[in-house]
């Protein structure tokens, strides 16, 4: 996945690029590397870990000063994270060097192709090959470094945000994307290049997003943007809207604490201008020239990984019961693989964080080329999907740096409730005054988060007494079964404890066998219409002896006669539940991720931004 940044201009170029890639470990934190350029040439620094690793090597460096460079910090796709696949990547004359986000597909024919040529390689990347692929074209054809790069991304299979500079163009830096994001920011004299714009933020608010396909030059303080057919765009200039304090940790230890503790406000943020509850009204913007489409479809479809698949999964209650239209929700991965049917009529909602998830953007591709009217919910303003798409809403979550998702979450669910609320009411599916009540309801849900805060020291507590638990499980029915999922994913991706989420009811069907005394079993047990039935489940593991921690409504006793601990979160609609009843989950897998001694915000093996399939 990878984070990319570069920067031209008058400023010493290290520390920025420095300062940019720690705002982007995020997207990976297996090597890192810088690549300058002064009068002792075109060198390019690199190192196996984190970015303050490479940071410590360069400290008594005296040959580090550069108007221009660009940086890198990896999530390895092609050979494994050491320092020689670490980017920049030189190319064979040490020339050119270059960053790369992305896969290149048909690297291994390229390189063969470049072996027999007899090119040396020094990595077993994809980049690298890319590079010299390049360079052999630069050769070859006798012409300029763009109009190589131009020409060998029309023989380049896969996805790309890259960026050139050269020894023959000190003052240039070549980018280009196609599948991975690239966003230039516009300063005075001045330009920064990055996977996002958290890098740019502090310098200039005016940037550009590069579009698929498309070749950004940057020479002599000037920036031209050209399609690979050569023709010349206009750039467009957005202003960024981002703060700079909303990227950084504010005092908490990690971001994902920060962000957990964020969700009374990033909910809220997601609900205003959009809910009005006191006068009736709830309008979700980014619907109005769909409206008919979505109040009409013969279908939803809704595509997304990970953890917005989950928000996906409650969504699909949320529509079948407010609208009634039918909703599969699909895992894009596999969605775009399996030749699914679909027609004009159908709504496609495509859900995630970064807006730039590889598999969701394929799965938006061949849904469109199908004629169903695509929608997006991202968090990123300006990513790949939020501009694939034909309408969407953005959940204004503000940015989340921790890698595993916690407010990019709830702020996903806020938009599709309301949306589900919208579309209920406007086909008369949901009566008026259950839509003026939900409308009350959903407006509550920040102060009833802020209460579910306050269980922290309780969770924290809970947490010493399981840290060292080898498995767990999750259980909840009805809309607090995605939540369970939910619960055991955040547990796995930051303790790396094996954690299963089941609907309760399944849990004779199998995991059952599971359950002895040494087996936590969280429970979401809420007062809706299936508590009776989870009750019963929860009876079933206590007469099996697993240790039961239930996350229930204020004032339950009978679950409190039962289990070992109990979480008591605020009552809620039982369609609105979810956006509290996770909130107690997230803050269990923090505290025990944190009592392991795991690095809760960038967990081994992950990355946020996932731009590869
Ligand atoms: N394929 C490149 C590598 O392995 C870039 C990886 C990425 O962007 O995720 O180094």
């Amino acid at each position: 996945m990878c984070g990319i940044v570069a920067y031209v201009g008058e400023q010493d170029a290290l520390p920025i690029i420095i300062k940019g890639l720690k705002r982007l470990e995020y997207r990976g934190y297996d090597s890192a590397g810088v690549a300058l350029l002064n009068d002792n040439g075109l060198s390019v620094y690199k190192k196996k870990g984190k970015v303050s690793e490479l940071e410590n090597s360069l400290l008594d460096n005296p040959h580090l000063n550069s108007k221009i460079g660009i940086g890198h910090t990896r999530w390895a796709t092609h050979g494994e994270p050491n320092d020689a696949n670490a980017h920049p990547h030189y190319s064979s004359t040490e020339n050119f060097a270059m960053i790369h986000n992305g896969i290149i597909e048909n690297y291994e024919v390229l390189k063969t192709d470049l072996l027999n040529k007899g090119y040396v390689f020094h990595s077993e990347t994809d980049s690298e090959v890319f590079i010299n692929f390049i360079e052999d074209i630069h050769k070859n054809n006798d012409c300029t470094l763009e109009e190589a790069v131009r020409l060998a991304l029309h023989k380049v299979v896969g996805a790309y945000a890259i960026v050139i500079m050269s020894k023959e163009e000190p003052d240039t830096l070549i980018a280009a994307r196609k599948g991975s994001p690239l966003v230039i920011g516009v300063g005075e004299n001045e330009y920064f290049l990055a996977s996002d714009a958290t890098p740019i933020i502090e310098y200039t608010n005016q940037v550009v997003y590069l579009d698929d396909y498309e070749i950004a030059v940057i020479r002599n303080n000037k920036l031209q943007i050209k399609t690979i057919e050569n023709v010349e765009t206009n750039p467009y200039i957005n202003q960024l809207e981002m703060e700079l304090e909303a990227i950084e940790k504010g005092g908490y230890e990690h971001f994902m604490l920060k962000e957990i503790n964020e969700q009374p406000r990033s909910i809220a943020d997601c609900m205003r201008g959009r809910l009005d509850a006191q006068n009736g009204r709830l309008i979700v913007g980014g619907l109005r020239d769909y409206i008919n489409k979505f109040q009409n479809a013969d279908r939803i479809i809704i595509t997304a990984c990970g953890t917005s698949w989950h928000a996906g999964l409650v969504a699909e209650y949320l529509f079948e019961e407010f609208a009634r239209i039918p909703v599969e929700v699909e895992y894009a991965s596999e969605f775009r693989y399996r030749n699914p049917v679909i027609n004009e009529g159908d709504f496609v909602i495509a859900i995630s964080q970064s807006g730039e998830t590889a598999d969701t953007l394929a799965a938006i591709e061949l849904a469109k080329s199908k004629g169903a009217t695509i929608f997006g919910v991202c968090n990123v303003v300006g990513s790949s999907i939020a501009r694939a798409t034909h309408a969407g809403s953005y959940t204004h979550a503000g940015p989340e740096i921790g890698v595993a998702s916690t407010k990019a979450f709830t702020a996903q669910i806020s938009v599709l409730t309301m949306m589900a609320l919208m579309l209920g009411y406007q086909r008369g599916t949901l009566s008026e005054t259950k839509y003026i009540q939900l409308l009350s309801e959903l407006e509550a849900i920040p102060s009833k988060v802020e209460k579910a805060l306050l269980l922290n020291e309780q969770i924290e507590k809970i947490s010493e007494q399981y840290k060292d638990a080898r498995n767990f499980l999750y259980l909840g029915r009805g809309y607090n079964f995605p939540v369970a999922l939910e619960g055991a994913l955040k547990l796995k991706e930051i303790s790396y404890i094996h954690a299963e989420g089941y609907p309760a009811a399944e849990m004779k069907h199998g995991p059952i066998a599971l359950i002895d005394e040494e087996m936590p079993v969280v429970f979401i047990a809420t007062k809706d219409s299936s508590y009776e039935k989870v009750v019963s489940n929860i009876q079933e593991v206590k007469a099996r002896k697993g240790k039961i921690i239930a996350v229930v409504t204020e004032g339950d006793t009978s679950v409190k006669a039962m289990a070992d601990h109990v979480i008591e979160i605020p009552h809620a609609h039982e369609a609105l539940v979810p956006l509290i009843s996770v909130v107690p989950l997230q803050l269990l897998s923090y505290h025990i991720a944190v009592m392991r001694g795991c690095n809760v915000d960038q967990p081994r093996n992950l990355a946020k931004s996932v731009t590869v399939e």
